[in-house]
């Protein structure tokens, strides 16, 4: 069984809003059942949902016929060092709000992310509430056992959520991360290093698997002569001596295990495949800075170059068989898109992620339990994301039914934050103002 998690982020103790507020008519998504309900009138009170006959006179009515799901959760989010500026702090955090994420997890933590949790949460500054990871552990920053279990020591101790996992670490400090974290009570996530191994993640009590990372390794047949070769970029270069019949049992082994996945494949699929022109067209590169831009273009033609010739599509083809396997076999799965990391814009990937899922054989209604309440069970806080009376007020309004078309949730009419509303005019000149301090020659029509 997994261990319990305690998350400070989610504290309930603060509400942003202490006033009412009704939602007429508005149907109501099950993400658990896959079913919607009858224009019902849902009610907000002090960044809860409450028994809407309870509020008589609310202080506003929104009334629409348009579909109410839970605010969305991003598992592998990046939230600027807090060094680059606060205005590009707030674009950011604010990008993920305006595409209906509530929640992020911020896999590459910094000590000022620990105020801006705080601040978030108490509503001083606006965006999703933050999870967050300390620094992260790698070859550079654990050169021993010893020191590995100071750094969990120091994590735990600062009020870090979860520590992130990076590539370059040696058993030994992997287990002396995962004994120390586990007596502290504390989770950690991210990547399996090659060393490592999947089986040793599996074995102990890894949160998350981010990036599917691991497993591209464990495909490849011991008698191949790929077998532990260098595996490259999440395993590209060990594509020709996959062997996809090896999927189900390691799905099921990762069920077995209770080990949760984080995904990121819109990444993945942003860099081997697609056109990179049309990618770098995309009205959501608006809200990305121009110099950035530049940036990722460069670095993801120098992915495509690293990439052996003819291998992105399989490379592809094998993620996403994965992914179906997974959620098959019961594994959990958990929505992260590791925006903004090259070509993912924080809040628009989310979606692509979405859509994602659904084309690797998950419903739609299952697809948005990656983001909602699977995330809840998995941080053990039952609050979130649900609609009944007791639950935070962390909402997305939406035109259509994403039951019926997971592409419905880009259709966001409005955003609540803990009771907070953001109409779809107040999100757009957000946008406007992001995009306008991105670039003064690509504002974004909307
Ligand atoms: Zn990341």
């Amino acid at each position: 069984m997994r261990c319990l998690i305690a998350i400070v982020a989610l504290s309930l103790s603060l509400s942003l809003d202490a006033g009412t507020l009704v939602f007429e008519n508005v149907r109501l998504i099950d993400a658990e059942s896959g079913t919607v309900s009858e224009p019902v009138r849902l009610a907000v009170r002090d960044g809860f949902i409450v028994d809407a006959d309870e509020i008589a006179e609310p202080d506003a009515v929104i009334d629409d016929s348009g579909y109410l799901m839970p605010g969305l959760a991003e598992m592998h989010a990046h939230v600027p060092p807090m060094r680059v500026g606060d205005q590009q702090v707030h674009d950011t955090l604010m990008l993920y709000l305006a595409h209906g994420i509530t929640t992020i997890r911020g896999m590459l933590g910094e000590t000022g992310h620990l105020e801006l949790r705080q601040q978030l949460a108490n509503g001083e500054i606006t965006g999703p509430r933050l999870i967050t990871s300390g620094p992260s552990f790698n070859n550079n920053t654990v050169s021993s056992p010893s020191a590995a279990r100071d750094m969990v020591r120091a994590q735990a101790e600062a009020g870090y959520d979860l520590l992130k996992l990076h590539p370059g670490l040696w058993p030994e400090a992997f287990h002396a991360i995962a004994e120390t974290a586990e007596k502290l009570g504390i989770d950690y996530s991210g990547h399996i290093s090659v060393a490592v191994g999947l089986d040793r993640a599996l074995d102990s009590n890894q949160g998350t698997i981010d990036h599917l990372d691991g497993y591209g390794q464990k495909l490849v047949p011991e008698d191949h002569a790929l077998y532990g070769t260098d595996p490259g970029l999440f395993a590209v270069n060990l594509v020709e001596g996959m062997d996809e019949s090896l999927i189900p049992e390691l799905a099921r082994r990762t069920a077995e295990a209770g080990v949760a996945n984080v995904p990121t494949q819109s990444l993945m699929e942003n860099w081997a495949i697609g056109d990179i022109d049309a990618l770098m067209e995309r009205e959501a590169m608006g809200w990305i800075p121009t110099e950035t831009r530049a940036q990722w273009r460069e670095r993801v033609e120098d992915i495509r170059n690293r990439i052996p010739e003819g291998q992105g599509e399989r490379f592809i083809e094998i993620r996403r068989a994965l992914i179906g396997a997974l959620h098959e076999a019961g594994a959990t799965i958990l929505l992260g898109a590791d925006a903004p990391q090259i070509l993912q814009v924080p809040g628009d990937a989310i979606h692509h992620e979405l859509e994602i899922y659904v084309a690797s054989g998950l419903s739609p209604a299952e697809a948005l339990a990656t983001g909602t309440i699977n995330i809840a069970r998995y941080l053990d806080q039952p609050v979130h994301g649900c609609l009944e009376p007791g639950c935070v007020a962390d909402l997305v309004l939406l035109e259509a039914n994403p039951l019926e078309d997971i592409g419905s949730t880009r259709g966001i009419q409005g955003v609540m934050r803990a009771g907070e509303w953001f109409d779809r005019k107040r999100l757009d000149q957000a946008l406007e103002a992001i995009a306008e301090r991105a670039s003064s020659t690509s504002v974004p029509r909307r």
